[in-house]
């Protein structure tokens, strides 16, 4: 019988293509090899396609999340950027973050003694170290403490316990809505120590340009300092995206703390000009 294939995976001319809804008046296409991997979660539709212009990728409820071609690129900017800031990160938090990509730049820094790794599906994190190697490194350095639970739930009983917050959502649709919130952001604020810093991306200055702002006004009303910074995804819609940082003491990065950790796309110039803006973010 006909595998029946769910909405944005589709067949023409004999072809499989996955379709990615952005909104009412754009779909990107890919052009899919083989399903690697699909299986229903409580909480998403979770996949792993091999696609023929970006490699394997990781897909939730047909969303394109990350791509053995360019995870790196938004791995390394999510990790490598907030660690050249903070002088001595020794715990992080990771919230998110199921194909594993951030924690595995985050564990390259000798001083990290515990990353605690709060996913919320358990199926992401079994499927991307099995199937998507590129982007996982098939995780398992030992101070990585994975928990299967709400982001939310976890970080409002924490006080005063983490250096580095890294929020790596998917987009705030579904589970990672309440991943957005002011409240969310207040028990970030909370849960890190009195020098310490978040990092969390924050959308498409494209396409999502209300949801940006909306982040980085309600990250700079908490914290001390506040910066966006940018790079180009090639896979998320529209290519440019945002990084939003909040900081209860240090603003300046040390771009030399990256020169030894084997990156393919952050290096010192990308740090110290990543923070440059365009006119209309400004
Ligand atoms: N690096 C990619 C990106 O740029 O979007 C993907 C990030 S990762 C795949 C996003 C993860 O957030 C998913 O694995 C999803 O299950 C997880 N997630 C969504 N809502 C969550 C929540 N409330 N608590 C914890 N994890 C959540």
């Amino acid at each position: 019988m006909e595998h029946i294939l769910p909405s944005y995976l589709s067949r023409r001319d004999g072809d499989l293509w996955l379709t990615e809804d952005e909104h009412d008046h754009l779909k990107v296409s890919y052009r899919i090899k083989e399903i690697v991997f699909e299986q229903k979660s409580p909480f998403q539709d979770v996949m792993i396609l091999d696609s023929y212009s970006f490699g394997r990728m990781l897909v939730l409820d047909g969303i394109v999340q990350t791509t053995s071609m360019d995870g790196h690129i938004y791995n390394e900017m999510i990790s490598h950027v907030p660690m050249s800031i903070h002088p001595h990160v020794k715990k992080v938090l990771i919230i998110g973050g199921g194909d594993c990509g951030a924690a595995k730049e985050i564990c390259k820094y000798a001083g990290v003694e515990q990353i605690d790794m709060v996913e919320i599906d358990e199926l992401v994190v079994k499927a991307c170290r099995e199937h998507l190697p590129k982007v996982s490194g098939r995780l398992s350095d030992s101070r990585v403490q994975f928990i299967f639970d709400d982001g939310v739930k976890f970080a409002k009983g924490k006080k005063n316990e983490y250096d580095l917050i890294i929020v790596d959502s998917s987009d705030p649709i579904g589970p990672a809505q309440v991943l957005f919130e002011k409240s969310f952001y207040q028990s970030l604020h909370t849960a890190l120590k009195e020098d310490g810093l978040m990092v969390c991306q924050s959308q498409s200055p494209i396409f999502h340009l209300d949801v940006m702002k909306q982040t980085y006004t309600r990250i700079s009303n908490l914290f001390k300092e506040a910066k966006m910074y940018t790079a180009v995804v090639p896979t998320y819609p529209g290519g440019l995206w945002s990084f939003t940082i909040g900081s209860k003491h240090y603003s300046s990065p040390n771009p030399s703390k990256v020169r030894d950790k084997d990156t393919h796309y952050v290096n010192e110039q990308i740090i110290q000009s990543c923070f440059a803006l365009p006119q209309f973010l400004v």
